[in-house]
């Protein structure tokens, strides 16, 4: 596996459309401008990814040659660790770039830093910004193809991507469907208002046919995110009833001007998902959370840890994959591959 040069032995192909079809995007901006069987195809690819990474040897070498950027203008541990793993894995020459060395600090504009990046001739770069729109802003003006890795509170798409690959992979297990999410219904639940990943999620579960409530303070729910589609709470208890999968998110303190909660402790007490809480879920349901997780604050660490439920280890796991799976289809064109170019 290895050494594999295409991915034309994958069984999955069959399922989708041959060649540059089945994906004809250059770059992965959003779930927002993906169709469902865009988003199925890179689930599928990712899948042989995972099976990849349980061996011992995980060495490949279809990106050998080519050269990965990773631009990361925020903070990052597991994003930025698994686009970095995930590029290695693929044999890419993997350079990291941290705002605090980057020029950015020096005042240098966002399109300065593209056209310096596609200067060096990058084969793919990984963009993670703090504003809304900026891996966009990015992608047109360089010639490689860009990975949004967070922007702002727009999408975190291989956030969303992962998580979908970790709910499938969890369902699979239980004997249930894998590419069809009709008839979950999904509580996310935490700061919407700042959260990328509640957006790429909402937009990818939706796609995948799930059911998504979304569940707030009134004060850190966007306006008008019924039109997306979402049931919209503001009861955390209510929004559990039944719930199949709940999806906890931290407080994004660092996005928040001025005081959006009375207390982190107050915030427990009505949307911390506690034993109890997750009572009122389905028997069975599942727990995730993106990381990084505030144990006590929006999750109890005796639900962050529940062996049968928690899918929380299995989302950073699927992240690699999902980052390999990007990556490797995003670079066919270059690479040559057949079909692709
Ligand atoms: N890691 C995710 C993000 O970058 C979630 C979070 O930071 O809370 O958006």
């Amino acid at each position: 596996m290895a050494s594999m040069t295409t991915r034309s032995d994958n069984p999955a192909s069959s399922r989708f459309p041959v060649g540059r079809q089945a994906f004809p995007h250059r770059d992965l901006t959003g779930i927002g401008r993906l169709q469902r069987h865009e988003i199925l195809f890179l689930l599928a690819e990712a899948q042989q990814w995972v099976e990849f990474n349980r061996q011992s040897a995980k060495h490949g070498d279809l990106l050998t040659g080519l050269t990965v950027i990773n631009a990361f203008f925020e903070n990052s541990t597991r994003t930025l660790l698994s686009f970095e793993i995930a590029g290695k894995r693929l044999g890419a020459d993997v350079v990291n770039m941290h705002a605090a060395q980057s020029s950015v600090k020096k005042g240098e504009t966002l399109i300065d830093t593209a056209i310096t990046l596609n200067a060096m001739r990058a084969d793919a770069i990984v963009i993670r910004h703090g504003s809304s729109g900026a891996t966009q802003l990015i992608a047109d003006q360089v010639d490689c193809p860009v990975l949004n890795a967070g922007d702002g509170q727009h999408e975190h798409p291989t956030q969303a991507l992962l998580d979908a690959l970790a709910l499938r992979e969890a369902l699979v297990a239980r004997g249930q469907s894998a590419d069809d999410f009709t008839g979950l219904t999904i509580t996310i639940c935490g700061d919407i208002l700042h959260s990328r990943v509640a957006r790429s999620n909402l937009l990818c579960l939706q796609a995948l046919g799930a059911t998504v409530r979304l569940c707030a303070p009134p004060a850190l729910m966007p306006t008008g995110i019924e039109a997306m589609g979402a049931e919209v709470h503001h009861d955390f208890d209510a929004a559990l009833k039944g719930a199949d999968v709940v999806m906890m998110l931290r407080l994004q303190t660092e996005r928040m001007s001025g005081q959006f909660i009375p207390s982190p402790r107050e915030y427990h007490h009505l949307y911390g998902l506690t034993k109890r809480r997750l009572g009122y879920a389905s028997g069975d349901a599942l727990v995730m959370h993106p990381g990084p997780m505030n144990r006590g604050v929006e999750i109890d660490s005796d639900v962050a840890d529940m062996i049968d439920r928690s899918i929380i280890t299995r989302q950073v796991e699927m992240g690699v994959a999902i980052r390999m799976a990007c990556l490797e289809v995003l670079t066919r064109a270059r690479r040559g591959v057949k079909g692709w170019s």
